[in-house]
């Protein structure tokens, strides 16, 4: 007979506990294993903060699965889609091509993902703390901010390299900036320009206390200790925004830090999002002896499910030691399925928290015993070294703890060249992006919001020459010059960008053609060369006000729940073509002309029919792409006419303020024309009667 084939997704805490039960419980001829995971090794989740605090090296908190599991076919390859239906999976086999394999049984156990997306700019300035390359990365980052903090000549500049800012104290949190603290403090003696009061690590929690999991006085221990150790508490404040400055709080501070750790913020795994079963806050349901509701042959453990424990009829929480436990045992039910003999609840009693606070101090509750301070840290210690996973981890471990007591932390780093990078940055309103002056260190192209272009005179106050919008892009003159920028860009909305490091610019500016040609016809077109050449219109219309153009709005406003048939309809009646599209706060959130149409039509064209689903109910949320451009009352005329010169466009929406972005109307292209024409010939001095 065949052997049965069990296929397990993940290769974390859950799915390591699965496979090595399983194999110890069926002979290779009675079951094949295959084990598929996007990394080839498990991360043990809680030795990442020594990963990043240069305690132990990454390689000791990382198993291979392989060596970990004998008689167990190891695949790192990402699963993309598990059909239930034809007990199948689907995985990308490296090579671009999908494989379908059979199973006979499936086991989800492909954990959670972090999602820092649920504050903005968190994804694009601050550190995730889940996978070993986030551990490795932020413990480059710690170093490298020692030793630009050595070479910065300003003191604010140095206090903003020394300055940590961790969101969420979880456990997570609360292990990661005990970590960095007693890194960075404890190195200051290999530093000349700065000492251990310079550094400022700041944790910031929206809840009264830290630690919610942990008894109240246990958390009281921690927070004291921590706080002693130099580590400033943020308690009930929520993080709003990352910069590249630091963190915007609820109450509207700004505490500045060049490095930022988001351990908050979980997201559902997208084959997990993809599977149509039950599910509670995106976990998949289980039954009591973890087979995912109505399946018979698959099942789910780890985070990614949603298992009531027998123990106390309560959801199991999403934590190793409970992984661990599901994955025993689930495999046990398989083996008591395969010999038709009855399968058993998950059940289990959580042994304890242990939670290291840096500075060899801990606080630990075991089997009901509250402990604090050395003791627990030794504890501590002592557990998470017999928990690894193999004694070759466990060896590793124990030697790099030895060697951290009698030696110095690691200060060795890649020096990475930032200019050679693709980033991503936000930035709120008002927030400057640079200054008119400083060197060109990247090209940006707006993903989303607006900015605006200033430039300073000698004999005028600053002044907003430009808006640009999404897809818009600016720095090419000055990097392609090699000279300083001669405008200053400002978020006037919160802004995303995409940034190209100056090295990588120069590589694709001078490598493709096509791409520097746009950039020269950049430079050379718009706005900039065409008020050169009419000084006066310029400043008669820089002097002049957008309310004395300004049209009434459109008599009907179309929101983005509007269908996109209903928006046909409004653009037949409506005589001058042009809509405004709100959001629910009524403020401006889109635009539509007829010109747009053909657009939102190729765009409908290329997506499929079964997403795309009846075309006139199609809403235009869907179909349009937000943050179009705009004006506000305050800017001048100058600012709306450069706008529509840049965008080859003939109106422009204009709303209220750009703190308040509520239209209030429109401005034409022909009205300002007009108005210019008069005012030059106004200005003409009357010709001479030539003698006939
Ligand atoms: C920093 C940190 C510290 C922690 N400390 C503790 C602690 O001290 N004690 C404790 O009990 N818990 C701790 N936890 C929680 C614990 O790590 C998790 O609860 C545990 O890892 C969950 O195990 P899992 O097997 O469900 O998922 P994971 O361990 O996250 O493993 C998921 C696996 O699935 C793989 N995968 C995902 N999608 C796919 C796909 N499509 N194809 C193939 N493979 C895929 C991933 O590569 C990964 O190997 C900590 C977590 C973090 C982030």
């Amino acid at each position: 007979m065949n052997p049965v084939r069990v296929v397990v997704v993940g290769g974390g805490f859950a799915a390591v506990q699965f496979a090595k039960t399983l194999r110890s419980k069926l002979r290779a001829s009675e079951c094949d294993i295959l084990l598929f995971s996007r990394e080839n090794h498990m991360v043990f989740h809680p030795l990442l903060a020594d990963v990043a605090g240069a305690s132990i090296n990454a390689d000791a908190a990382a198993a291979p699965l392989r060596q970990m599991l004998p008689g167990v076919e190891c695949r790192t390859e990402r699963v993309q889609r598990i059909d239930l239906s034809s007990s199948e999976i689907e995985f990308d086999d490296g090579n671009g091509a999908l494989t379908r394999l059979h199973y006979d049984h499936v086991v989800v156990a492909c954990g959670a993902e972090s999602n820092l997306g649920i504050i903005p700019g968190m994804t694009d300035h601050a550190f995730a703390f889940k996978v070993m390359r986030d551990a490795i990365e932020l413990r480059q980052q710690i170093v490298r901010q020692m030793e630009s903090a050595e070479a910065a000549t300003d003191p604010n500049l140095r206090r903003w390299h020394l300055s940590f800012i961790i969101v969420g104290a979880g456990f997570s949190g609360v292990e990661v900036a005990g970590e960095i603290n007693e890194l960075v403090r404890s190195s200051t003696r290999f530093y000349r320009n700065f000492h251990k009061e310079d550094v400022v690590v700041s944790l910031v929690h929206s809840q009264d206390q830290i630690l919610p999991e942990v008894a109240p006085k246990l958390r009281e221990f921690a927070r004291k200790k921590m706080e002693k150790a130099g580590i400033t508490m943020l308690l009930n404040t929520r993080a709003v925004a990352a910069t590249h400055e630091g963190v915007e709080l609820n109450d509207g501070r700004m505490l500045t830090g060049a490095t930022v750790v988001c351990t908050i913020g979980t997201a559902i795994s997208p084959i997990v999002q993809a599977l149509d079963v039950p599910k509670e806050r995106g976990r998949i349901r289980t039954t009591p002896e973890m087979r995912i509701e109505g399946q018979t042959n698959a099942w789910a453990i780890g985070d990614c499910a949603y298992i009531i424990n027998a123990f106390d009829n309560k959801p199991a929480a999403p934590t190793g030691q409970f992984a661990e436990r599901q994955g025993r045992q689930a495999a046990l039910n398989v083996v008591r399925i395969l010999k038709a003999e009855p399968t058993q609840p998950f059940r289990f009693k959580a042994l304890g928290q242990l939670c290291s606070i840096g500075g060899y101090q801990a606080v630990a509750e075991m089997l009901g015993v509250h402990i604090s301070g050395f003791v627990a840290w030794l504890l501590w210690r002592g557990v998470y070294l017999f928990k690894l996973p193999t004694w070759s981890r466990r060896i590793k471990v124990g030697l790099d703890w030895s060697w951290d007591v009698l030696f110095p932390r690691d200060l060795s780093f890649l020096n990475t060249d930032t200019t050679q990078q693709a980033t991503h940055a936000y930035y709120r309103p008002g927030d400057f992006i640079h200054r008119q002056g400083e060197l060109a260190r990247v090209f940006s192209i707006i993903e989303e919001g607006q900015v605006e272009v200033l430039q300073n005179s000698p004999t005028a106050d600053t002044k907003v020459v430009a808006v640009l919008g999404q897809g818009d892009f600016f720095g090419e003159g000055a990097l392609l010059g090699n000279r300083p920028h001669e405008t200053s860009i400002r978020a006037r909305s919160a802004v995303r960008l995409r940034q190209v490091g100056s090295a990588l610019f120069s590589q694709i500016a001078s490598s493709f053609t096509p791409f520097r040609e746009l950039l020269v016809r950049a430079v050379t077109r718009g706005s900039g060369d065409f008020w050169r050449r009419l000084p006066i219109s310029k400043a008669m219309l820089e002097g002049e006000s957008i309310a004395s153009f300004l049209d009434p709005l459109p008599a009907q406003l179309l929101t983005k729940e509007t269908t996109f048939a209903d928006a046909i309809n409004a653009l037949n009646e409506s005589p001058t073509g042009t809509l405004l599209v709100l959001d629910e706060k009524q403020r401006l959130w889109g635009t539509l002309d007829r010109g747009d149409l053909y657009q939102i039509i190729a765009r409908i064209a290329v997506t499929s029919a079964e997403t795309r689903g009846d075309i006139t109910h199609l809403k235009l949320s869907d179909l349009l792409i937000p943050n179009s451009i705009y004006v506000a009352l305050e800017d001048s005329a100058l600012v709306a006419s450069a706008a529509m010169l840049d965008h080859a466009i003939t109106w422009l929406p204009v709303v209220k303020s750009k703190a308040d972005p509520r239209p209030v109307g429109l401005i034409r292209g022909e009205k300002i024309s007009k108005r210019m024409i008069e005012r030059m010939a106004q200005s003409q001095p009357p010709r001479a009667q030539v003698a006939s």
